[in-house]
């Protein structure tokens, strides 16, 4: 039987579906051109492997409107300089998400009763799925910054509220391998931005849309 394989590119964080039509075709050729000397794997859309794949990875012709078609990966992606870009803090959140998400399965995850309450507070607050191709101007990136900035300053207060253990110890991990205010100097990230964002920005919307996600996990595990 045949089953839908997808190829990956563990370093830029990116799928492609091979599939045999014509654009689909060229964009698979975009693909090898452009990460043949990355760590790349084939992987059957069902297996093991494949599942850990999680939403930090651009898919190609997924049906997230941020994430590019066939036609636009094969092309002129607009997003394409700022998607690739290597993005350090997003994976290291990836890896902390996974094990809190693999104790979730494995039915290892103690929760406290003020764990829902306060995932669910932060959840509400929260709301990153920035495009990569959307053009940014000074006001754009301080704006952004400042919605990251209250998230991360809300993800430490509530790392001092009594939590479960495995909550508590998750959201000092995911603050350690978080930025600080230091880390994101608005000046810096005004430079380095236009007409994309700035990859460092970007890079920490995409760790918290990671968390975003892992967290509605936990507020449906407690409710
Ligand atoms: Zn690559």
């Amino acid at each position: 039987m045949w089953e839908p394989v997808d190829v990956a590119c563990h370093r830029c964080r990116i799928t492609l579906p091979l599939l045999d039509a014509p654009v689909p075709r060229e964009a698979w050729w975009k693909f090898l051109y452009e990460h043949a000397y990355h760590p790349v794997e084939l992987m059957w859309e069902h297996s093991e492997a494949h599942e850990r794949i999680d939403i930090d990875y651009v898919e190609v012709n997924s049906d997230i409107r941020s994430d590019p078609s066939f036609a636009e990966y094969a092309g002129e992606w607009t997003g394409r300089a700022l998607a690739l870009h290597p993005r350090p803090v997003a994976r290291a959140v990836a890896g902390i998400v996974r094990r809190a998400q693999d104790a979730m399965d494995a039915h290892e995850w103690r929760a406290a009763p003020a764990d829902a309450v306060v995932a669910e507070r932060l959840v509400r607050s929260m709301d990153f799925a920035p495009p990569p191709g959307e053009t940014v101007d000074d006001a754009a990136v301080l704006a952004r910054l400042a919605t990251v900035e209250a998230t991360l300053e809300r993800l430490r207060r509530a790392a001092a509220e009594p939590l479960g253990e495995h909550f508590g110890t998750l959201l000092n991990d995911l603050l350690s391998a978080l930025p600080t205010p230091a880390d994101l100097p608005p000046d810096e990230l005004r430079a380095e931005s236009g007409p994309l964002a700035s990859p460092r920005l970007w890079d920490t919307e995409r760790a918290l849309r990671l968390i975003q996600h892992l967290l509605w996990s936990i507020t449906h595990r407690s409710a």
